[in-house]
């Protein structure tokens, strides 16, 4: 016997390779944005009162909390701010997933689902996509403890919702349990579940500043859903960390909220790029997935994919490659800068050449 029996082990999420800051490379592998955050934040930066700094934070995460229940017009009950969208993720499925019967997601879909469900130990089963990586409604019509969905799906960039009543129907049928919606890519062209939360109080939408706001570094994420439900996921961080958010988070992030046209502008960008490079690597024998968001997921004909990821990485191109059965033969590739993407798209002919 040794305190070992009694860890807690898990196997990790293996997050997106971070390169040193002082390293130039061109860096398409974490879904970031390529500009930088609003210019309201150097303003907010510039004017900061760092005494504050010695103060803890409002608990429930007040000014930000309000600013963004007023952005998209409900009330502060029905919000829930967290470090990122992992955090407000990690806290709704300790608090909602406590069921015998297994929460169900699909097979191919943001990989933290599988390793938050095994470090809480709540039972899984995963539903396979179909063939072109999109949901089957009845897979999702079954008893479970609990269903998670990203809509946009990542990393195949696929959205459900061209009607939104594809998904009304998954969390129409499971009243019984809580149904999670991801939507860190929603504002690069999917359809929001967001009005569903004043029908349905087993609906839990979660969005994320990390990719439309460019502020991945700030770690700021949030939660719409019935105030029931927003209740119990605080109950829940109150009883592990009640200041989640730092200072700076809170003020910083009420100052991205505010600058709607600078959002607007980094998201139309982000499209257009994004239809440039689909149609460059399409015109190059890629298949291309329908990207509704700022990544795409392409497979090379040409070259294997595990080899272009390999080449294009000696050639400072970082995209993310997985060796997972269905995935193996793609690549995720964000959407960086027209610059960006001009050099990605000469380094692939130079390789396959
Ligand atoms: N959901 C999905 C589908 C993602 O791809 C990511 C980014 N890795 C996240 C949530 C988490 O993003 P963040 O914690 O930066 O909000």
């Amino acid at each position: 016997m040794s305190w070992e029996d009694n860890v807690r082990r898990v196997v990790p999420y293996v997050p997106g390779e971070q390169p040193k800051d002082s390293q130039k490379v061109i860096k398409l592998n974490t879904n970031e944005l390529p500009y930088p955050p609003s210019p309201k934040v150097t303003e907010a930066l510039k004017r900061y009162d760092v005494d504050k700094l010695r103060l803890y934070p409002a608990a429930d995460v007040g000014p930000l909390r309000d600013a963004i229940a007023d952005y998209y017009g409900y009330d502060h009950d029905e919000v829930f701010v967290g470090v990122g969208s992992d955090d407000v993720l990690a806290t709704a499925f300790l608090t909602f997933f406590n069921s015998d019967k297994p929460v169900i997601f699909p097979d191919i879909t943001y990989s933290f689902y599988d390793v938050w469900a095994d470090v809480y130990r709540i039972p899984y089963e995963t539903k396979p996509l179909d063939e072109n990586f999109h949901l089957v409604k009845s897979h999702y019509m079954c008893e479970n403890g609990g269903v998670v969905i990203a809509n946009p799906n990542a990393p195949t960039g696929v959205s459900e919702m061209e009607e939104i009543d594809f998904i009304e129907d998954i969390i129409a049928a499971n009243r019984n349990s809580v149904v999670i919606v991801d939507e860190a890519y929603v504002d690069f062209g999917g359809v929001s579940a967001l009005p569903l939360i004043k029908k349905y109080d087993n609906l839990l939408v979660v969005r994320t500043f990390s990719k439309s706001r460019a502020f991945a570094g700030m770690r700021i994420g949030y939660a719409f859903g019935n105030r029931k439900l927003i209740k119990y996921m605080n109950d829940v961080k109150y009883s592990i960390n009640s200041y989640t958010m730092n200072r700076p988070a809170i003020d910083l992030g009420v100052a991205v909220l505010s600058d709607e046209e600078y959002f607007r502008e980094c998201v139309a960008k982000t499209i257009a790029t994004r239809e440039w490079t689909i149609e460059e690597l399409k015109s190059r024998g890629f298949e291309v997935t329908d990207s509704k968001t700022n990544f795409v997921l392409a497979a090379p004909k040409c070259i294997d994919a595990k080899g272009l990821f390999t080449a294009l990485r000696e050639r400072g191109i970082y995209v993310r490659w997985w060796d997972k059965e269905r995935l193996r033969d793609w690549l995720r590739i964000s959407i960086g800068t027209d610059e960006e993407m001009k050099a990605l798209v000469s380094a692939v002919d130079e390789i396959v050449k």
